[in-house]
């Protein structure tokens, strides 16, 4: 960058001095000019007393080897000429100068040669007797000035080129040296600092950046972290019905166990093995959740219906547990993932019947409200004590760990739930006795899309 700002620098100040030289060099020709104008004026004035009281004696003697004088008579004629003969000159009343020297006593002119575009200065006066003497001048062309100039010129060229490469390299470094040694991680230190006035955006701007950049970070530690633990959790879980099965299994190996007993061990193999597939189906299910739902199938889906059909296949469990449970409310159309919203009224469908008790009822109800779609679960079954609502939500979190697990419980429905809610941007809000039982009322936007 500092090359490049050397550049800038360099060309800036070569192209301000030729400018300057370029203005200076014609306002002094200009200078030149009136003052060469003026001097001839004054040299036409008092060559024309020396004629008026010598006459053409006065012109003979006169050293004029700068000047070329001519006298000319009233009627145009030439009556004498310093480097010419008057005799073979063309008549002379028609030139500006003269013409206005005869009618107003004083003209001056000035016209280009044809060769060497040599400009030529007149001055001419009436002199008493009406005759007009004029003296006339070569003005030297600029382009033989600036000849006359090339050597100091040339000099200082050369010196300004060297000195504006020395500066503009000073002064690439010195705009450069700040910006080098900013601390990019605290912007804001020096926003009010003269030096660094012009870059207080950019500050600004890495200030936020900054910020943006500490904020992903902490919430990537944050999920690096859950991950962890719910590998951590996962594994343990996991390992529980393992460790069991592999215990039974081996009792049975050893031949240690009574005929009669078989049963019941195979039983509790199989129990163990549903659990672990259970909890394996509910990894699964979050992990595809954790994607964000962008893989899957987005469409109109009527949530009445879907209610329907998660509550049919709990429809034993349901029987087995002897709770009731029952439908209402109407069609109710939205954006979403028919899948994952199954999953939504199967796992609380599922809790309500899990954590009731006998004779206990679960009652569901879907209506669309005003650009929403409200479900609600409720049951009478056991209730949440209030300082666990807040966390039920969490991976593998449970009340009460032993019911859970007596009810086939993985700790992870309800955050299968919760993640299902966010892709489909629903919010939740849980009414809870204990004792009592729990109302679980889910607000789903009809277009998630359309929702910040
Ligand atoms: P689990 O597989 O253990 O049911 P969840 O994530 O579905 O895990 O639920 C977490 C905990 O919340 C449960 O263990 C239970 O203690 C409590 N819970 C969930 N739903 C209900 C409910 N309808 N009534 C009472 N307790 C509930």
């Amino acid at each position: 960058m500092s090359s490049k700002i050397f550049r800038s620098i360099w060309v800036a100040a070569l192209t301000v001095l030729l400018l300057t030289l370029v203005l200076v060099f014609s306002m002094l020709y200009k200078y030149y000019d009136r003052t060469q104008q003026a001097q001839l004026t004054n040299e036409v004035h008092l060559a024309s007393r020396g004629v008026t009281l010598n006459g053409e004696k006065y012109l003979k003697n006169l050293d004029t080897d700068n000047f070329r004088v001519t006298w000319i008579a009233a009627d145009g004629k030439v009556k004498y000429d310093n480097k010419a003969n008057p005799a073979k000159m063309s008549n002379h009343k028609n030139r500006k100068e003269v013409k206005e020297a005869m009618s107003k006593g004083f003209g001056a002119s000035s016209r280009y040669s044809d060769t060497l575009s040599i400009k030529q200065l007149y001055a001419a006066e009436r002199l008493p007797d009406g005759t007009v003497l004029r003296l006339s001048v070569n003005q030297t062309p600029i382009w033989m000035m600036l000849l006359g100039f090339a050597q100091p010129i040339a000099v200082v060229i050369i010196l300004a080129i060297l000195l504006s490469f020395w500066l503009a390299s000073r002064l690439s470094k010195r705009i450069v040296a700040p910006i080098n040694k900013l601390d990019l991680d605290n912007p804001m230190e020096y926003i009010d600092n003269e030096d660094f006035k012009e870059l207080a955006p950019l500050l600004q701007r890495m200030n936020i950046q900054n910020g943006q950049i500490q904020k992903d970070k902490s919430e990537l530690e944050k999920t690096s972290l859950i991950r962890q633990e719910f590998t951590a959790n996962a594994s343990h879980e996991l390992k529980t019905p393992l460790h069991a099965i592999s215990g039974y299994a081996e009792l049975l190996e050893n031949g240690i166990v009574r005929p009669e007993d078989v049963k019941p061990f195979a039983g509790k193999i199989r129990a163990e093995s549903l659990r672990m597939t259970r909890l394996v189906d509910d990894i699964i299910d979050l992990s595809k959740l954790d994607e964000g739902g962008e893989s899957m199938k987005w469409e109109e889906v009527d949530l009445y219906r879907i209610a329907d059909n998660a509550m049919d296949s709990l429809q034993s469990a349901a029987q087995e547990a002897d709770v009731q449970m029952s439908l209402e409310g109407e069609s109710a159309w939205l954006h979403g993932i028919a899948q994952v919203l199954y999953g939504i009224v199967y796992n609380l469908c599922d809790n309500a019947i899990k954590y009731n008790h006998p004779g206990g009822y679960v009652h569901v109800n879907v209506r669309p409200s005003d650009k929403h779609v409200i479900l609600t679960v409720t049951d009478n079954g056991i209730g949440i004590p209030l300082e666990d609502q807040e966390r039920i939500f969490e991976r593998f979190y449970r009340v009460d760990k032993s019911r859970s697990k007596e009810v086939g419980g993985t700790g992870l429905g309800l955050s299968i739930v919760k993640h299902a809610m966010m892709i489909h941007k629903a919010t939740v809000k849980l009414d809870s006795t204990p004792g009592q039982g729990s109302a679980f009322t889910i607000t789903f936007p009809e277009d998630p899309e359309a929702e910040k």
